[in-house]
């Protein structure tokens, strides 16, 4: 934890409780995508409120309604959606339905390295790296970890009991690693001939992020089950996972559950974040001021030298430093820019998708400022 209390945002700004500004390029792991309290969610919210917060799910209600159509406009293929609170909940629907499809004959999931899916047991079961597992064994059974982006080692590890793939496109908390676009083909033709699942965890990459509205949009590949959370409600909890429509009767209702996943309040707030991003064309500016920022990134690296690689798609970018990257983080904050590291040398950068070109330079200016600044590194 940071020693910060805020108490506004707007935007891409936020002010500490002592008044101080702050430019933020690193929006809660990607949850405001439209940065802070965007004003469509905003309205949405506040009229949403005075109607109805909660209706249990053995009705229907009409934001959730409304918004699974939304996701499918989306999809431009026809999912079912199943709503929940948050991202590991929506990966652990994801193993859960996998265990329905499988039949109870088949139930192994091969997921990777250095990937992060959430720290509920078999979310955590899932994720491949031992630090977020230590101390919580016995971990549920079923799953097996192989090298990303290593498709030998993904057919080494097929046999008769498993029964999908479930995988980042960019491994966020693993160090912004993006799976190569050979290998995500070639994984949805394993899936194919050998009839698994292929489950993309959208979590952190969804909604934009990488100037598609899914990552996985920008792989020609059409997932089986895809998981979403994080930039989905505009800042208030909800997670979904989408599974194609004709494989979606494996889990029917009553088998899987959440008591308040898709309530309307949270839907209409999610519905409020899509329709921005299709009323004010978010993700064709977030390509261009991806690719501006990515330009400003690697003529910092051209310049520094403690800089080893940079790498990202739309507005996700990691910069690869060869030293530890926490001092670096630290003095961005006193200087008033908040960004992440990640994996210790990894400093993380995901504005909002709405960020100006000029934040992008005062971003740059301040990570300038902190890499000069510090002696053994030019
Ligand atoms: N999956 C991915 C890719 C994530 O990055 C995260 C959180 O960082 C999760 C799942 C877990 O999401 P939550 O913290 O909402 O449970």
């Amino acid at each position: 934890k940071q020693p910060l209390v805020f108490v506004k945002g707007k935007g891409s700004y936020i002010w500490d409780v002592h008044g101080k500004k702050y430019l933020v390029f690193f929006p809660g792991w990607g949850v405001g995508n439209l940065g802070h309290c965007p004003s469509r969610v905003v309205s949405a919210v506040k009229d949403q409120v005075t109607k109805l917060i909660f209706i249990p799910n053995n009705y229907y209600n009409i934001p959730q309604a409304k918004l699974a159509r939304e996701f499918n406009y989306w999809t431009k293929y026809p999912f079912k959606a199943f709503f929940c609170n948050s991202g590991t909940e929506a990966n652990e629907a994801a193993i859960k339905f996998s265990r329905k499809f499988g039949q109870q004959k088949r139930y192994e999931i091969i997921s990777f390295k250095d990937s992060f899916h959430g720290r509920t047991l078999a979310s955590l079961a899932a994720t491949g790296q031992p630090k977020y597992q230590d101390g919580f064994s016995p971990l549920p059974a079923g799953f097996i970890t192989v090298k990303f982006n290593d498709l030998e080692q993904v057919k080494n590890a097929i046999n008769d009991k498993t029964v999908g793939i479930m995988l980042e496109l960019i491994q966020g908390e693993g160090g912004v690693n993006i799976a190569n676009k050979g290998f995500v083909l070639h994984l949805r033709q394993l899936c194919d001939e050998h009839k698994l699942l292929l489950i993309i965890d959208e979590v952190q990459t969804g909604i934009g992020r990488t100037a598609k509205m899914f990552a996985w949009q920008n792989y020609g590949i059409t997932p089986d089950v895809f998981t979403l959370a994080k930039a989905l409600g505009g800042g208030l909890p909800i997670g979904a996972m989408l599974v194609k429509k004709e494989i979606s009767e494996y889990l029917k209702p009553g088998t899987h559950a959440s008591t308040f996943g898709g309530s309307p309040l949270v839907c209409r707030a999610a519905l409020a974040v899509l329709r921005t991003i299709r009323k004010e064309k978010i993700l064709a500016s977030a390509q261009k001021t991806g690719d501006y920022l990515y330009g400003k990134l690697i003529a910092l690296k051209q310049k520094y030298e403690v800089i080893k690689e940079v790498r990202g798609m739309g507005l996700m970018w990691g910069v690869e430093l060869k030293i530890e990257g926490k001092s670096l983080v630290e003095e961005c904050i006193k200087k008033g820019l908040l960004l992440n590291c990640t994996h210790d040398t990894v400093l993380r950068l995901m504005p909002a998708l709405n960020v100006a070109k000029k934040e992008v330079d005062n971003a740059i200016d301040i990570l300038d400022e902190v890499l000069k600044l510090t002696p053994h590194l030019s």
